[in-house]
């Protein structure tokens, strides 16, 4: 204990803490490791260097360039990681376990710099275009913007994943540019520590961006302001008790929870035991048991299965966590080790009791359970236990229970239907599995399970070598469910920044809109001059420069020519008497016709700037083109991104996407589209 060091808070640009107070027990052998720090924190002090420090550092950098900041932030920690597993091993997790947590947590990071300079533009303002007209004549018109909110964000976590839910928290704010306050579980809060120190020591978080707490968060909560949000996940009580605090409700102030979840997996009825979906739903249930020691708020908690099948199923996962080897995961061969403290073990313990109240244990610590390694003894191990519900309709069974280990409950049914509402009855959970071979089983069950599940996972034989698992939280997914779960939502890919930023709808000219949103919007201003937009490098390019084109009849030998070109010889095109009787009542030109000769108007052909087209996005053939009309294209600069890349041979580049609209003889838009491009940047002089 006296050699336990001491975790300090990063408070106001420093670490805080000398005094050692709380020892942090390993969960494999009981020794201390770590101990909390005595001196009290001053809030006031982290809140003051977030809004100063931490909102202009991050606001001195745009979305790409935070997205690049996360990316390095991600191969730093990819690069230390081994320092974090030596010391995850005390949490009682195996290196597989420790995986998801650390590099689990790296990934998060890596996956929110792709979102970021992928869907997020140069600048602080997310345009949610397309901006509508408001008004007859054009001159008004509507739109949204995303901001950054201005706040800070408060991050309350669990024992559970001290890195990964920190960091699938963090990424977001960052990206968002909002500064992170984190409060780690204290239990494990050594690993946030180390992690947050590694982040620290990379030299890449903008300063104030990255605040610690270890301990108590004390009145913190009480002096946070409209434009900051608190984000938790922990036990229901906890959240039911943090989200009434008085100073969030009067400001409203958002509040994200992922609370404990009861979380089920359904066997659908038409598998029999001889299905290889049979063998998955059993592998499924077993993994959830034993990964992370059941310590995973995706853990399966109830098994719905049909009941000519309990029998089998029981003996199957029998069979299986008996092959489990629990105990020091540095001893080789341990498959599980140990829950992340002794409050965790009793607590555990307590639940389990109370399970066995209604339901009959089919597995358990009685079935030769013996960890493995030195001093286990003083750990925090927990026997895998299996329990049958008696009566899977009965209250305060495992659909109220939740014992946050190595438990999980089987509950037999007759048909469909009584499943679907065994579902229902955990009032809301983060996700569930549904194992079935039948797509129409899934077409009835999931729609209705989605609105109490946040997340559905339908395992079969064709996705299984593939599947991700239902435990798995993915960046690129919404992790979040309503009711007992907490009504939260985080993760997703994009959605998740846009719950840091904030939403508001902008009126006014288009012209003024554009100048807001910095995208040219249509009907804006547009500036015009001599040169050719293809010819200016990426930093000369400005906002709404426009070309517009010289025009083109189309005649029948386009039509023809186009037709033998491609091999599309549509009847639209080719037969006069069939297009007589369609809508257009004539031969009308190929949408990709029409495409291609506005290329042909627009493009500037000789070598420059622009060096490649990489695609279109938001294409509409508007009005059809007949024979005898004569088309006109406007080329507009509508957006710039600038992702800092170099093209193949080196050269800085960007990207462009420009509006552009096909309109015919009478002035009628004929096809609307963006192309995207990159451009080069212009070469440093010599
Ligand atoms: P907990 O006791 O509710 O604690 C969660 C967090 O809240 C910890 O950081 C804790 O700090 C903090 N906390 C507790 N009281 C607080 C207060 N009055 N003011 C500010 N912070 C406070 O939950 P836990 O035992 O750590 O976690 C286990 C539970 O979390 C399980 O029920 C599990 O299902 C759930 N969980 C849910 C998810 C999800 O994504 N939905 C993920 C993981 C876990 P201290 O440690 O210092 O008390």
């Amino acid at each position: 204990m006296s050699n336990a060091p001491t975790l300090q808070s990063f408070i106001g640009g420093r670490w805080i803490g000398q005094q050692g107070a709380q020892a942090l027990r390993s969960a494999i052998d009981g020794q201390a490791i770590a101990r909390t720090h005595e001196e009290a924190l001053d809030f006031s002090e982290a809140i003051e260097h977030g809004r100063k420090r931490g909102i202009a550092s991050l606001m001195a950098l745009d979305f790409q360039q935070r997205a690049a900041r996360l990316k390095a932030l991600a191969l730093y920690l990819t690069e230390h990681k081994e320092q974090l597993y030596t010391l995850s091993r005390h949490s009682g997790a195996t290196r597989a376990d420790s995986w998801i947590d650390i590099e689990g947590g790296a990934s998060t990071l890596f996956s929110y710099a792709g979102v970021g300079a992928r869907e997020l533009p140069s600048g602080n303002i997310v345009h949610e275009g397309p901006a509508m007209p408001l008004g007859k004549q054009g001159t008004f018109a509507g739109t949204h913007i995303l901001v950054p909110r201005g706040g800070l964000a408060v991050h309350i976590n669990a024992f559970n994943f001290p890195i990964w839910g920190m960091l699938e928290k963090f990424a977001p704010s960052f990206l968002a540019g909002m500064p992170c306050i984190i409060k780690p579980a204290t239990a494990t809060s050594y690993l946030t520590e180390a992690a947050v120190r590694l982040m620290h020591a990379s030299g890449l978080l903008p300063e104030g961006s990255l605040q610690l707490i270890i301990g108590g968060t004390g009145d913190l909560l009480d002096r946070l302001q409209g434009q900051d949000v608190v984000t938790f996940t922990g036990s229901a009580d906890t959240a039911a008790k943090l989200r009434v605090n008085p100073n969030l409700v009067r400001n409203s102030i958002p509040f994200n929870a992922e609370a404990d979840s009861l979380n089920c997996a359904i066997l659908a009825p038409e598998i029999t035991p001889g299905d290889p979906e049979f063998d998955l739903f059993v592998k499924e249930v077993a993994r959830e048991m034993t990964v992370k020691a059941g310590q995973k708020c995706t853990a399966i908690r109830r098994a719905i299965v049909p009941a000519k099948h309990v029998d089998a199923v029981a003996s199957k996962l029998r069979e299986r966590l008996a092959q489990v080897v629990i105990g020091d995961p540095a001893v080789e061969g341990v498959r599980m080790g140990a829950l992340a403290s002794h409050a965790q073990q009793a607590d555990v313990a307590e639940r389990l009791d109370a399970l066995l109240a209604s339901s009959d244990l089919l597995f358990g610590a009685r079935d030769g359970f013996a960890p493995r390694g030195e001093g286990v003894n003083e750990g925090a191990f927990f026997a895998p236990t299996l329990l049958l519900a008696r009566d899977p309709h009965a209250e305060g069974g495992a659909h109220d229970i939740e014992a946050f280990g190595p438990v999980s409950t089987l509950m037999a049914y007759d048909d469909l239907d009584e499943a679907i509402a065994l579902a229902a009855r955990g009032k809301g959970s983060l996700v569930a599995s549904l194992v079935t071979k039948d797509p129409l089983v899934a077409a009835k069950v999931v729609p209705q399970a989605a609105a109490l599940h946040g997340r559905l996972h339908i395992l079969d034989r064709e996705c299984a070598a593939e599947s991700t698992g239902h435990g798995s939280p993915l960046p690129v997914l919404k992790h979040g469910g309503p009711g007992r779960a907490g009504g939260g939502e985080e993760l997703g890919g994009l959605r998740a920044v846009t719950h840091y930023l904030q939403r508001a709808a902008v009126q006014g000219s288009p012209t003024m809109l554009a100048a807001v949103t910095r995208e040219h919007v249509r009907g804006a201003k547009v500036i015009e001059s001599e040169v050719h937009p293809f010819r200016r490098y990426f930093d000369e390019l400005q906002i709404g420069e426009s070309l517009l084109t010289h025009r083109r009849t189309v005649t029948e030998a386009d039509l023809v020519n186009f037709g033998c070109l491609s091999g599309d010889h549509f009847y639209m095109h080719f037969d006069e008497i069939a297009a007589k009787e369609s809508q257009f009542g004539k031969r009308i030109a190929h949408g990709y016709f029409v495409l291609s000769a506005a290329a042909g108007l627009f493009v500037s052909p000789a070598p420059g700037p622009v060096l490649a087209n990489y695609g279109l996005d938001t294409l509409r053939f508007i009005n059809p083109v007949g024979i005898g009309d004569t088309i006109q294209a406007r080329l507009t600069c509508k957006r710039k991104i600038d992702q800092g890349k170099k093209s193949p041979k080196g050269e800085p580049q960007g990207v462009v996407a420009w509006d552009v609209e096909v309109t015919n003889q009478n002035g009628e838009l004929v096809a609307s589209y963006d192309i995207l491009t990159l451009v080069l940047k212009r070469p440093e002089q010599a």
